[in-house]
């Protein structure tokens, strides 16, 4: 095997610069459990974020892409396959939805929600009411498309012109979000909880109003469950706290527990709106792709891993409370199921390079703010050992 440093300088030399990368080469993994190229341990509450929701190379996800991977790994859509036809089954059987599109990634799964989302709109609503309204400080993806649906100039900078037909509203602010609405509205997409943004938690009653706004103005609601998805808030889909359903979801992160795979998910009403030709994907709903989210799926309902995921997110959200009590640094606190956050009145990459130094994987989202996503299968043992480094490492900040 190479060394750490040569695997680091052999990346640095040939892979476009696009990523700010911690400077640890990441050989294994089980369960929540990490080891880089100089066989140190790591403690992993980053899971690929918010992606490795089992835990790394869970066992059923592994048994299950094996034995695909003997007996076919892909054929086109042009024809149909069981493991599609499964996995499919499974989240309109547990969402809102009645049909599945599936593709690769986040990016790829918003990019066909906006693209169903313009041609039910084109088709029912009219060919001028093309415009969605998106949240600021949200987060969809890189592709143009998905750069432009996300209210965050950072990502947009240096990539003009952007999509037509994207206008920009606060999140968790219905007032302001109805105000926005044009006639040329078809529909408005948002995260249930902010992810990138900083997982920022909107009030109990927002998605109801939000559907409620959709309702009365005749507009789509559009969710991107990419982050939210697949358990991490402790339910399947967060949306299921609020007592609603979307008209279009997205999912991705989780959805193969680390295996690439994207879904789009919508009612009948809208599906009808894509017919063959309209949207397409040469590796979306691939063999390997749908044996691991088929096994993911299963595990994460049939094996009390959603229970596991309140319990313990309620567990780390009480400590969490406690070390905010301890350190002035910490301002705040918050997260649902294992999707939690703590904001800091300080820079966080000292926190997290000291955490990282220690045995513990943790990132920022926001220059301020420390997130922790672990893998839904976590521990209380775990939980109680990542306290215990982030206390070591505030004391004295
Ligand atoms: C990560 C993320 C995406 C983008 O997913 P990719 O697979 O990186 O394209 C989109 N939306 C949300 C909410 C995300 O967290």
């Amino acid at each position: 095997m190479m060394k750490e440093k040569k695997i680091m300088a052999l990346s640095d030399q040939n892979i476009m610069n696009t990523y700010r990368r911690v400077p640890i080469a990441l050989v294994k993994g089980e369960g929540a459990r990490l080891w880089d190229a100089n066989g140190k341990e790591y403690l992993d509450f980053v899971a690929g974020i918010a992606v490795c929701n089992l835990g790394h190379s869970h066992p059923n996800v592994v048994k299950a892409i094996k034995k695909q991977v003997k007996n076919l790994t892909h054929v086109s859509n042009l024809y149909y396959t069981q493991p599609q036809a499964e996995v499919a089954a499974l989240l309109v059987k547990h969402s809102f939805a009645d049909k599945a599109f599936f593709c690769n990634s986040g990016a790829e799964a918003n990019e066909a929600a906006i693209k169903l989302a313009r041609k039910y709109a084109h088709e029912n609503m009219g060919a001028d009411k093309y415009e969605l309204i998106t949240m600021k400080d949200s987060f969809h993806g890189r592709t143009m498309a998905t750069i432009t649906a996300t209210g965050q100039e950072k990502f947009q900078f240096g990539f003009t012109p952007l999509l037509d037909g994207f206008i920009y509203a606060p999140f968790n602010d219905p007032v302001a979000l109805e105000a926005a609405i044009s006639p040329k509205t078809c529909g408005i997409m948002l995260e249930p909880i902010q992810g990138e943004g900083g997982v920022i938690i909107p009030d109990e009653q927002y998605l109801a109003r939000v559907r409620d706004i959709c309702n009365r103005h005749k507009i789509l609601m559009i969710l991107d469950e990419v982050q939210t998805g697949i358990g991490r808030t402790g339910k399947l889909f967060a949306y299921e706290y609020s007592g609603i359903k979307p008209d279009i979801m997205t999912l991705a992160k989780a959805l193969g527990n680390g295996f690439p795979v994207g879904a789009m998910l919508a009612t009948n009403e809208i599906a009808k709106a894509f017919s063959p030709g309209n949207h397409a994907s040469t590796f979306g709903g691939n063999l390997l792709a749908m044996a691991a989210a088929n096994a993911t799926l299963k595990t994460m309902l049939d094996e009390g891993v959603l229970e596991n995921c309140q319990k313990m997110g309620d567990y780390f959200l009480a400590k969490l409370q406690t070390l905010k009590a301890k350190h002035a640094i910490i301002s705040s606190v918050r997260g649902s199921g294992l999707m939690l956050a703590c904001a800091l009145t300080i820079e966080g990459a000292d926190i997290v390079k000291a955490c990282q130094e220690r045995g513990l994987l943790i990132n920022c989202t926001g220059a301020k703010t420390l997130r922790f996503v672990p893998p839904l299968i976590i521990t209380q043992n775990d939980i109680d050992a990542a306290i215990s480094i982030l206390d070591e490492v505030m004391e004295g900040k």
